[in-house]
């Protein structure tokens, strides 16, 4: 890291990521310059780094810009190799890094990296409160919390830093080696970015590609794809399943976790719903165990975790009917896992942005979905696709403030209204949790 000193850093983007990258880089002794697309007069983070003495570029991205002699590129994850700069920094063999790569390179402490498609916010979030519990000294970097790099520049050794990584996060690394990786699993949602799922694959690989022997890498054995590719690790591997008892790793029955093929504890303290989460569960269970947390702190963890806010997360009960906020599910994989978590007659609040994707995934469970109410952009195709499955009731909705009482109206006592959309929210919300918080409201209002 001290190899940063008076180099010429160029950070492409101004959100959480660049600000914090541009911070940690300008402390080090780096020259360093921000582009960012808002224009200056309404850019509050470019106002603010220029103020410490940071070179400012905004409102554009002049095209000759690494023609200035520029050493290495930091971007932000979301944006795209296609990107002119980017793609200029690249065919000048410039480094284009995260700040994923920074956060590895100032940390004193060791790494635990949680990556996959679905279940790295709950992993993380779990695994923090179990490691905390068990006097550990977590730090919790990612979606939930800090950006990572602000929040190793500040680790001690003693230490651990748990950290939630995208695959758009992990291309932008080069020598990160977490002590402990995470891989949840691998589903089709973001082929779109990466082309193929081998190269999807690729990406989430980088969570361990540089791992040697002292390192473990915790990934999950019943996805045939994830499996193959982690036996090219260099790690200890730990695999996990949810289908039955392994002799290695850590692996659940219908009753019993199982680490290294031993009863290790029993699946009714767990509070999360779900065998989706119980998959979340043995991941962060594994961690714990391998760093020695008590096994009394996981369990009492264990009783009390119900979820993290927008993920299958229990909002309350009224007139016999249970409420779920599951917003963040903004993919069909997502809204599977939560649908199959109940056992109870379902109404289904799905519908959303429309990128053109298939619901047909989840078919095969939508038989105790009774009601469908349906908005968004996708509000029709999921209708039509809802009838199609056989779900006797369909409806419309224009939005939540409109779905829940029409939910409500067609509930009966001992049903449950789950809000798992399978499509993302920017059609018609900011953000999924501002939709996740309009679906609490809408609740709220029910009983007023
Ligand atoms: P991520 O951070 O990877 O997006 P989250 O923990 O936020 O994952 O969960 C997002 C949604 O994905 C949840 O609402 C749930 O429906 C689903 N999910 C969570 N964990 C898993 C898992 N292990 N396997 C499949 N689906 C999951």
């Amino acid at each position: 890291i001290e190899s940063m000193k008076d180099k010429k850093v160029l950070v492409l983007g101004l959100a959480k990521s660049g600000v914090a990258a541009a911070e940690l880089l300008h402390k080090l002794g780096a020259f360093v310059t921000v582009n960012d697309a808002k224009p200056f007069e309404d850019n509050k983070e470019a106002q603010t780094l220029l103020h410490q003495g940071i070179t400012v570029i905004c409102g554009h991205h002049p095209e000759d810009l690494l023609d200035d002699g520029f050493e290495l590129v930091v971007k932000n994850p979301g944006i795209p190799y296609t990107n002119p700069i980017v793609a200029d920094a690249i065919s000048r063999e410039i480094p284009v890094w995260t700040e994923v790569e920074l956060a590895y390179l100032v940390s004193e402490a060791p790494m635990i990296g949680i990556t996959g498609s679905n279940g790295k916010t709950t992993t993380t979030s779990l695994l923090f409160d179990v490691l905390k519990e068990g006097s550990k000294k977590p730090l919790i970097a990612g979606n939930i919390g800090t950006v990572a790099c602000g929040v190793t520049a500040d680790a001690s050794a003693d230490e651990l830093v748990v950290t939630e990584l995208s695959s758009f996060q992990l291309m932008g690394t080069e020598s990160f080696k977490p002590h402990i990786a995470i891989w949840t699993n691998l589903f089709e949602a973001h082929i779109d970015y990466h082309g193929s799922m081998e190269e999807y694959a690729k990406a989430k690989f980088k969570v361990t590609e540089n791992q040697t022997a002292e390192d473990y890498l915790i990934y999950n054995a019943d996805q045939k794809i994830v499996a193959d590719f982690a036996q090219q690790s260099k790690a200890k591997l730990i695999p996990f399943s949810s289908n039955g008892r392994l002799a290695e790793g850590i692996s659940a029955d219908d009753t019993q976790i199982y680490w290294m093929g031993e009863p290790y504890l029993e699946q009714s303290v767990i509070a999360l719903p779900g065998k989706h989460n119980l998959e979340n569960v043995l991941c962060a269970v594994a961690t714990a165990i391998l760093v020695d947390c008590p096994k009394d702190a996981i369990i009492k963890v264990l009783k009390i975790f119900t979820g993290v806010k927008h993920r299958t997360q229990f909002i309350g009960e009224f007139n016999q009917v249970k409420f779920y906020n599951d917003s963040k599910a903004t993919n069909t994989l997502a809204t599977k896992s939560a649908i199959s978590a109940f056992s109870t007659p379902l109404i289904l609040l799905a519908g959303g942005l429309d990128r053109g994707h298939s619901f047909e995934a989840l078919r095969p469970y939508m038989s105790h979905v009774k009601v469908v109410v349906a908005s968004g952009e996708t509000a029709e195709r999921f209708a039509e696709f809802a009838r199609s499955c056989g779900v006797k009731t369909v409806v419309l909705a224009d939005d939540m403030t409109d779905a829940v009482p029409k939910a409500f109206e067609l509930s009966e006592a001992g049903d449950t209204i789950l809000l798992s959309p399978s499509c993302a929210s920017w059609d018609q919300y900011p953000s999924f949790e501002k939709r996740g918080d309009l679906f609490i409201e809408a609740f709220e209002a029910l009983q007023k």
